[in-house]
């Protein structure tokens, strides 16, 4: 981390959007913003909640919760792998605001901001107040044209940016629209605004959302168990009172939970909240952002050590989304391997190998 965090000052109960807002709050030191903080943010939004701001610890150079959210000069040092659109969004969206890469379901993208900046954002040069915008209306005429006559649309996938963004009234006529098909059953916001922003989630957001009448999914994105402060549990709480099903999906970052205790924490934080992990997504090859990739071994061997060390209600699935497009794909770690036709050997959670069927 590039800033200085030794530095207590108030929290303050306004957003932070500006480089200059960093030094104002002690995050970034004026010498940091004129080297390189400056060049950041003009190449990636900033952004800052107020409640982020509370989690992060100033007297810790390596606050996990400060690298997620407060730009480093890192993020200048772009890889030759690193690619603007880094699981192939652009490729498979048939009109605006769409992108339908499997049959079955598809991403409706109403909004590109966000109330915070993830440093390590797969979708960072589309989100921001540079990025793709809010639809039209006469665009989301057509996403919705386009979901309404695809029968084998069978689930609506809100993400963005942040769907939770929206005003209640805005999101409401989204989910009025999305009533009159029938044949959307599920429909599944992609959101990191119970943690960061716990307080939007009130009555008239939870209202809006009900309106579709249809299954409403939520996937929670937070990778660090402090993110699941108190304020967001009770958020979580009420849509879950409501009867929304939470799911989890946090990004393996090196420097952030990359540890067996803070994974293990992070999935049972989830799981004490009423949210079911879902998917561990290796960190995409997005501009700037390879001080968070660990190798694919890593995050296996990590991985395979929670399976031995907590609950089964605990374990997520570790996921890939190919570069290009091609979909996600999950990444193990394999417990089995095929040694002849019919003959395997399965590792057991402690690392013992036995042959399967048993040679006795
Ligand atoms: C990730 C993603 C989904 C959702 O995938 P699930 O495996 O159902 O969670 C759907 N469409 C696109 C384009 C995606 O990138
Ligand atoms: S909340 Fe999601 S879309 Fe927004 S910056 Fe973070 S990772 Fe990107």
């Amino acid at each position: 981390m590039s800033g200085q965090h030794n530095q207590p000052k108030p929290t303050s109960a306004r957003p932070i959007r500006t480089p200059a807002e960093l030094v104002e709050s002690g995050f970034v030191t004026a010498e940091d913003l004129a080297s390189s903080i400056d060049a950041v943010a003009e190449r990636h939004a900033v952004g800052i909640s107020p409640a982020i701001a509370a989690l992060i610890d100033r007297n810790d150079p390596k606050d996990p919760i400060a690298r997620q959210f407060v730009p480093d000069a890192a993020e200048l040092n772009v890889a030759p792998e690193e690619r603007e659109d880094p699981i192939g969004d652009l490729t498979h969206s048939p009109v605006e605001g769409i992108v339908h890469r499997y049959p079955d379901r598809v991403l409706l993208k109403a909004v590109h901001v966000c109330p915070v900046y993830c440093r390590f954002c797969f979708r960072r040069q589309m989100v921001g107040p540079q990025g793709l915008g809010t639809l039209s209306p006469e665009a989301m005429d057509e996403a919705f044209a386009y979901i309404a006559n695809r029968p084998e649309i069978w689930e609506v996938i809100l993400t963005g940016g942040e769907p939770l963004m929206l005003s209640p009234r805005r999101l409401g006529e989204i989910m009025q629209r999305l009533d009159a098909i029938d044949h959307v059953k599920i429909v599944r916001f992609h959101t990191r605004v119970p943690v960061v922003e716990p307080e939007r989630i009130n009555e008239a957001l939870i209202t809006a959302i009900e309106a579709s009448g249809k299954t409403a999914y939520v996937a929670l994105h937070a990778n660090h168990p402090r993110e699941l402060a108190p304020s967001a549990r009770e958020a979580c709480a009420r849509l879950v009172d409501s009867g929304v099903v939470m799911i989890s999906q946090s990004v393996l970052l090196k420097g952030v939970n990359d540890d067996p205790d803070t994974l293990a924490a992070l999935m049972r934080a989830f799981v004490e909240t009423r949210v079911k992990p879902y998917y561990l997504h290796h960190p995409d090859l997005a501009r700037g952002t390879r001080h968070f990739r660990l190798s694919i071994e890593e995050g296996r061997a990590l991985v395979a050590g929670l399976r031995g060390r907590i609950s089964g209600l605990c374990q997520p699935t570790y996921i890939l989304d190919i570069p290009g497009g091609h979909g996600k794909a999950v990444i193990g770690p394999d417990a089995i391997q095929q040694e002849e036709a019919g003959c395997y050997r399965v590792c057991d959670f402690k690392g013992g190998g036995h042959a399967y069927p048993p040679s006795d």
